[in-house]
Order: C-alpha cells, then sequence, then structure tokens
C-alpha cells in the first residue's frame, strides 16, 4: 500500500525533460513509482490540470538564527520549497562562545536587518561549535530539509576575538581557523562561504569579520574543503574580488565556487554580463564556477533609522555608528551630503543604489524622491533626509534598487552558468521577502514572459542546485529519490503581495508573503507541518 499517490499532474522531472502526463507515488518517504501509479493508496490527490515537480531547493538563505525559535522556517515551505541551504555570506552563528553572542547578534542586526530584539529573545544558543549546532539542528527538527554552511565571519570572530574586525590574520590563526573549518565540513558542512562586499557591514559600521581577511587566508580556509574532499565554496563579493582569484580558489581547491550576487544595475549594465563572461572561461578552463542571479528585482523598504540601501556606500561610513541626535547632526550637514552627491556622481563596479531618485517611493504619498525634490526645488538626496528628519526618521521608503531591467535579468537567468538564487530568506526581514523567489520564477519569467520553458524553470530550482551542492536523491522525480514535491496550477502559480506582520520574537516586525497556485508541498513524502525535514550532512563529492 502506498503511502500517497498523485495522479494524472503534468510531471516535470526536475532534470528538464518535457513534461509528460502522468502518476507518481510515495512510499516510506521515497518516491516508489513515477509515471503510472499502480496499487492502492492511504491517500490519493487528483492532479487534472496541476503540475507536480521537485521541491524547490533554496541555495541562499539565513535561517541560521531563525531556526533556532522557528523550525517551520516560514514562510518558504508554502512556498515550494522543501530544502534550504544556510549560512550564506559567511554570517552564521556558529561558531560563537558565550561571550562573543552579543557581538554576533550585533552584526546580524546590521547586516542582515533583523532585529536585535528579535534575535535576543529568539536565538537557542545550545551549542559553541559547529558540530554542536548542527547536533542541535537534527535533534530538533524542522519543516524542511537544510544544509549548512561553515561561514567565514564567524569562524574568524571565534579565533580572533574583536580583533577579526580590526586586521589580518597571523599564520597561528590561519592555522586554527582552517582547523575549524576542516572539523565543520567532517561534521557534516555543506561547505565555507564568505562576504568581501563592501555592502557588508557589522556593529558601528565596521565591516564584517570576512571583509579584513587577505588572500593568503582565503587559499587556505577554501583550501581545507580540497582536504575534505568535497564542499562548495560560496563568496559575496559585491565587487570586490576578481574572478580571476575566485578561479585560482577553484583550480587549488578542486572545488565549485558559486560568485554572488551577480545583480543587474542600470547604471553600470555590463558589469554582470563582464563577470558571467569571466566565469564562462573559467569553465572552458574545466573550472567550476557559477554566478548567483536573482530573479527577482531588489526592492528595499526602510526608513533613515536603518537605512541599508545608503549604508554600503563610503561616504556615508562617519554616519553608520551615529545614533540620536548625533545621527540627525551629520545627516543634516552639507559636507556629508556633498560627499554622498560626489560619491554617487562616479561610476562603481557595484554598488546598491546609484542614485536613481525616480526609484526611490515615498509610500505613504507615493511619490518618488526625484518628484518631491522637482516640487521643492531641492536636490533630491536633500529632500529625502530633509523629509525623514522632519518626521523623526519614521518615513517610509522604498527604494527599487537592482535588477530591474527585465530583458538583462532573462538574459542572466538563461545564462548556462547562471545559478538562480540570492532570495536571502530569513534576513533583511523589514527591508524585503523573496522567499517565493522559486514561484516568480515559474509564474512571471516562464508564464508571463517566456523567458524560460517550465520544465527548464523547474530544473534551475532543483537539479542544478542538487548537483552544485552534492545533495544526494533529491532535485529530480526519480524512484528511489526522497520524495521532496510541490504540486502547483502553472496557470495561476506566483507571489502575492508582501505584507508587515509582527510575529518575530519579542512582537518584531517582518515582511511576509503568501503562495498563489500552490496546490501542495512535500518533505520526505510529509506536509512539511509535521516538520518531516532532515539535517543534510552526507553530500556527494
Ligand atoms: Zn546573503
Amino acid at each position: 500500500m502506498h503511502d500517497l499517490v498523485i495522479r494524472n499532474a503534468l510531471l516535470l522531472d526536475g532534470l528538464g525533460s518535457p513534461p509528460q502526463r502522468g502518476d507518481l507515488s510515495v512510499l516510506n518517504g521515497k518516491i516508489s513509482q513515477v509515471g503510472k501509479a499502480e496499487g492502492p493508496a492511504k491517500q490519493t490527490v487528483d492532479a487534472a490540470g496541476l503540475a507536480l515537480m521537485p521541491g524547490i531547493i533554496d541555495n541562499h538563505t539565513h535561517y541560521d538564527a531563525q531556526i533556532t525559535w522557528d523550525p517551520t522556517l516560514s514562510p518558504s515551505p508554502a512556498l515550494g520549497v522543501t530544502t534550504a541551504v544556510i549560512g550564506n555570506c559567511g554570517f552564521t552563528i556558529a561558531p560563537c562562545r558565550a561571550a562573543d553572542r552579543e557581538r554576533v547578534m550585533r552584526n546580524l542586526t546590521q547586516v542582515e536587518g533583523m532585529s536585535l530584539a528579535a534575535l535576543r529573545a529568539g536565538i537557542r544558543w545550545d551549542f559553541e561549535s559547529v558540530p554542536q549546532y548542527l547536533d542541535m539542528l537534527e535533534r530538533h527538527g524542522a519543516a524542511l530539509n537544510v544544509a549548512a554552511f561553515v561561514g567565514h565571519s564567524s569562524v574568524r570572530t571565534y579565533v580572533m576575538g574583536e580583533a577579526a574586525t580590526q586586521r589580518v590574520a597571523t599564520d597561528q590563526e590561519i592555522f586554527l581557523m582552517r582547523s575549524i573549518v576542516l572539523d565543520a565540513m567532517r561534521a557534516g558542512a555543506v561547505g565555507f562561504s564568505t562576504s568581501s562586499s563592501p555592502a557588508h557591514n557589522g556593529d558601528g559600521g565596521l565591516p564584517m569579520p570576512s571583509r579584513l581577511a587577505d588572500e593568503k587566508e582565503l587559499r587556505a580556509l577554501v583550501g581545507s574543503l580540497r582536504q575534505a574532499g568535497r564542499g562548495v565554496f560560496m563568496l559575496t563579493k559585491g565587487g570586490q574580488t576578481p574572478i580571476r582569484f575566485l578561479e585560482e580558489l577553484a583550480r587549488d581547491s578542486t572545488r565549485p565556487v558559486v560568485v554572488a550576487a551577480l545583480l543587474h544595475s542600470s547604471t553600470n549594465p555590463d558589469s554582470v554580463f563582464s563577470d558571467l563572461r569571466e566565469i564562462e572561461a573559467a569553465n572552458q578552463r574545466g573550472h567550476r564556477l557559477v554566478g548567483a542571479v536573482s530573479c527577482c528585482p531588489l526592492a528595499m523598504e526602510f526608513t533613515l533609522e536603518s537605512p541599508y540601501v545608503l549604508e554600503g556606500l563610503e561616504a556615508w561610513k562617519p554616519a553608520l555608528p551615529l545614533k540620536g541626535d548625533a545621527f540627525r547632526k551629520i545627516i543634516s550637514s552639507v559636507e556629508f551630503r556633498n560627499a554622498i552627491r560626489s560619491e554617487l556622481s562616479r561610476p562603481a563596479h557595484f554598488r546598491l543604489f546609484n542614485g536613481e531618485w525616480d526609484k526611490v517611493q515615498v509610500i505613504e504619498s507615493q511619490q518618488s524622491v526625484a518628484a518631491l525634490a522637482a516640487a521643492s526645488g531641492k536636490h533630491p538626496l536633500d529632500a529625502m533626509l530633509d523629509l525623514a528628519l522632519e518626521e523623526d526618521l519614521q518615513t517610509m521608503f522604498n527604494a527599487l534598487l537592482l535588477n530591474s531591467d527585465e530583458q538583462a535579468v532573462g538574459r542572466m537567468l538563461r545564462h548556462p552558468h547562471a545559478l538562480v538564487s540570492l532570495s536571502d530568506a530569513g534576513a533583511h526581514l523589514t527591508f524585503f521577502n523573496d522567499a517565493g523567489f522559486g514561484l516568480h520564477l515559474l509564474g512571471h519569467w516562464v508564464r508571463e514572459l517566456g523567458v524560460l520553458k517550465l520544465e527548464e524553470a523547474a530544473a534551475r530550482l532543483t537539479s542544478q542546485p542538487a548537483r552544485l551542492f552534492g545533495i544526494r536523491e533529491r532535485g529530480a522525480l526519480r524512484v528511489g529519490y526522497h520524495a521532496d514535491l510541490l504540486l502547483f496550477d502553472p496557470a495561476r502559480v506566483g507571489r502575492g503581495a508582501q505584507r508587515r506582520v509582527h510575529d518575530l520574537p519579542a512582537g518584531q516586525p517582518r515582511l511576509t508573503v503568501e503562495p498563489v497556485g500552490v496546490h501542495g508541498v512535500w518533505v520526505n513524502g510529509k506536509p512539511p507541518a509535521e516538520m518531516p525535514g532532515r539535517l543534510l550532512r552526507d553530500f556527494a563529492p
């Protein structure tokens, strides 16, 4: 007797084959038949008119903290995700000594837009090392399968303490970091992650620890993957680290490298394509590099109290550590504002905000900052900062920052060495929520724009990341594979509008998003509400 039979679905095998109508059955958490399902079942689902594909693998999340208080990993399961890779960009919470917890939480608050009150009230600190953190995840279970990176910034803080944000590491410190990374890999981490992006600032505006690493440190830590014999190296470079150097790391470690975050900028439109060309050339030389791209426009809601959008600017730095009156004073100063104007007028290889004032809106009045400036005869920067100061920094703005040129993004999504990625689920919770990126790919890019075929999009969300990350027996509708499944209506699938809720620990707010056209999600053959997810530790080499 099968546990579950899904009948008459349009089957997308996740491998890119043309869709075929058929059935699929599940027994003991695994796919037992594909095509024609014979025999009785405890539960039968009539899927006429619906499509069935492997569950989405979200390869870029930041659920490391949230998972300790919310094992449902809301909202990802409802949005068709069945496996989440956590610990991207090196921003993990393990390893961490008790004395460093406050420092790590303050850094996460700044760099990933997580409420400090929520982190303080929410994180369950039942661990110190990465192996202990993984054991804790396994003990408590989760709605989704989880694969965890060992994160550079946490490893650096663990070894160097306060100096992690101040200087390069000594040989002795590099040796210690390397042994921690190797232990984490042996305990079942999926790879090693880091960031060199200038957008990544921690508490008080100091760079996140990994940004202080020199080439020697990176070579040593990525080199430990070679010793481990498996694992992925992921890096968010924000225009800093040359692809040439990343190719050397891929060559020396013999491991795949995920290059993030390739987001298209209308003011520097060729930059991501030049990265993709270099990545392609590296692959032709036999080195495995992929470019992490996003299928979502990058838009952020923000107030001047936490203006992530501006914090990556060099000229904003003096304001970063300031609060209260000192902060108000500096953002009022003409000198400070002129420095920002002058920086924005210079070209940059990668920059989150590029002075596109017509794409910054005042949410309440639905008026753009460009229009506001024209009406008041001020420079847009003055118009925005003056309005925020008048409203006690509470004015909500929405900035459409990157990835808004659909023709360019379509080209990126089709690129053979692109990885559809960058949902950032679990982070930036007050700014945006792209956890529904997979549904957006299936609805917007497949149905509405025809940029990808349905089976191609399904493959990019499933077998492609499974192969890259060495995730075994998932990411395809194959007999014997784990029954991670997404049943949806291709005529309706998409993501709903974002809405603000106050359900984080300590009643803190976040943006969440609802699925559209999703008819069923199964993780290891069970609904996510039954907490059927597994901690993945055994990856293919
Ligand atoms: Zn990230």
